[in-house]
């Protein structure tokens, strides 16, 4: 598979799950409860629409949607950073 095809891929995927998402819980970050815009593709522009485990890997969350949430990427990494340092 291509470098190319993969990204393809991976950007399929990644839409097909927000939408699942936000027809669960919305459009809007469930972090800072701000509009997100599923049109982003830079993966280190801020609001770039991440998935956050609502119970982390490392203390047992599943890597499924039922344990995921929608939320910016600034927001996603602040509470990971916070989390990191509590
Ligand atoms: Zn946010």
């Amino acid at each position: 598979m291509s470098k190319f095809a993969r990204h393809t891929w991976h950007q399929r995927e990644r839409q097909r799950r927000i939408t699942r998402l936000m027809a669960r819980d919305g459009t809007c970050c469930s972090l800072c409860g701000g509009e997100l815009d599923r049109k982003l593709v830079d993966e280190i522009d801020p609001l770039y629409i991440t998935f956050d485990h609502v119970v982390p890997l490392a203390l047992g969350g599943a890597d499924d949607e039922r344990n995921m949430k929608l939320a910016h990427n600034a927001c996603n990494n602040a509470k990971g950073d916070a989390v990191a340092s509590g």
